[in-house]
């Protein structure tokens, strides 16, 4: 296959279409194998499990096998995983990691488990792992047993949890459970309400006289009105990139600044030096 002659735009499209012909057919594979699985016919071939079968009879890796196992187990329960498998929203990685969780934990409640899949759909496997220990709370091991607990339920609005989701990108590299996170933001409410009703000053930012150097107000203030990046609305990896590029002269301000993420900086880049 030589694809050297393809335009990049019909390079991409093909691709994009592959990528969704690929999940139809590992969706409709698993709906086959759950009829399979139903009407036992790999017993008729001489295998004893279905496991067997897909590994034996379809040549499949054992892991796969089993992630398809657990996939065709789980869309028995909750149907709407077909359509988001076919869409990519889920994929059987995450979906594997979701069923060992509810294994795990002992979670039998199919809304629960729906909750959850909600959480973890287009989340790469890393964040997924943390959404999922986020749901078992790693803080629940890390707490002395004679430390008293207090539940609290609360209902949010999408603005406000949206905020939540935020706070927890922007504190990605060291807080990990709910708890922590929350803990946090109430040391930071506290210090915040403390120096307001104290009046305390706050100390005064040093700009440096590196002209590339971006002040902390400057990060701030951008980052707070970008949020996402400015090219594709990813939430991922985010960069601050000068409009005017500071080797032509562009300046470390707010309004020459603006968020990136790192694949469509690097993206950009690449471009720019053609
Ligand atoms: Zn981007």
């Amino acid at each position: 296959m030589n694809l050297k002659y393809l335009t990049d735009k019909a390079l991409l499209q093909d691709t994009k279409h592959l990528a969704q012909e690929y999940r139809s057919i590992t969706t409709s594979l698993i709906v086959h194998l759950r009829e399979i699985n139903t009407r036992r016919l790999f017993t008729e071939l001489g295998y004893t499990s279905l496991f067997c079968y897909i590994v034996q009879e379809l040549h499949f890796s054992e892991a796969s096998a089993s992630r398809r196992i657990t996939a065709m187990k789980l869309l028995q329960e909750i149907p709407e995983i077909e359509s988001k498998l076919e869409s990519g929203e889920l994929t059987l990685t995450n979906l594997g990691k979701a069923a060992n969780t509810f294994k795990q934990e002992g979670i039998t409640d199919t809304g629960f488990k729906k909750e959850i899949l909600a959480s973890i759909e287009n989340t790469s496997s890393k964040t997924c792992e943390k959404t999922l220990e986020d749901v078992i709370g790693p803080a629940s091991l890390s707490i002395q047993p004679t430390e008293r607990m207090y539940s609290l339920h609360l209902e949010f609005c999408e603005a406000t949890y949206n905020k939540f989701e935020q706070i927890r990108y922007l504190m990605a590299h060291k807080k990990r459970s709910r708890e922590e996170i929350f803990n946090s933001i109430f040391d930071m409410a506290i210090e915040e309400l403390t120096s307001k009703k104290f009046k305390t000053k706050s100390k005064q930012i040093t700009s440096s006289s590196n002209p590339r150097y971006i002040t902390a107000n400057i990060k701030k203030a951008v980052y707070l009105r970008d949020k996402i990046c400015q090219k594709c609305g990813s939430k991922n990896a985010l960069e601050f990139d000068h409009i005017k590029p500071f080797a032509l002269g562009g300046k470390s301000t707010e309004e020459n600044l603006r968020m990136l993420c790192r694949n469509c900086n690097q993206r950009q880049r690449i471009t720019s030096r053609l």
